[in-house]
């Protein structure tokens, strides 16, 4: 069965489209976190950031980089989160790839808040964790 977004793109959904070319659509989030609150996604399906193609990815990246800048000209806002959840377990709730452009108005603002909390840092070995990914990583 398709996923939301490429029913959203094979328009038999409705969306407020904040921008389209060939490859890369994007749209009004309908939750609005925050006022302006946009998903990208390439109109071809591909399951998230971690699997979607470069060449596409660059696209969708490009265009949440332009719309985060319109964001701050236009909408008064000061910043901006850009995030792309891959996974259930990472709050991914609609599997076809996607990234959330959340233009930001205050440092707590009332529906969006991300806390990150380092943990203790002695128990792991930094050089070899750091190593051990970079071998892996695709050439
Ligand atoms: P995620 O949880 O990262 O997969 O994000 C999925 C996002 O899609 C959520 O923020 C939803 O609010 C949003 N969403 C779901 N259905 C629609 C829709 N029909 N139009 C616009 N946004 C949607």
């Amino acid at each position: 069965m398709k996923d939301i977004f490429c029913r959203i793109i094979d328009g038999e959904i409705p969306s407020s489209k904040v921008y389209e070319d060939d490859d890369v659509l994007a749209i009004l989030d309908i939750s609005q976190i925050t006022k302006g609150h946009t998903l990208v996604m390439p109109k071809k399906h591909c399951q998230d950031f971690l699997s979607c193609p470069q060449e596409i990815l660059h696209k969708v990246m490009d265009v949440a980089q332009r719309i985060g800048q319109a964001e701050m000209l236009v909408l008064g806002a000061v910043g901006v989160n850009i995030l792309s959840n891959v996974g259930e377990i990472a709050g991914q709730s609609v599997i076809h790839f996607h990234v959330h452009v959340i233009p930001r108005y205050l440092s707590q603002e009332p529906g969006f808040q991300i806390t990150m909390q380092s943990q203790d840092i002695a128990a792991i070995d930094m050089q070899d964790l750091a190593k051990t990914i970079h071998e892996k990583m695709e050439k």
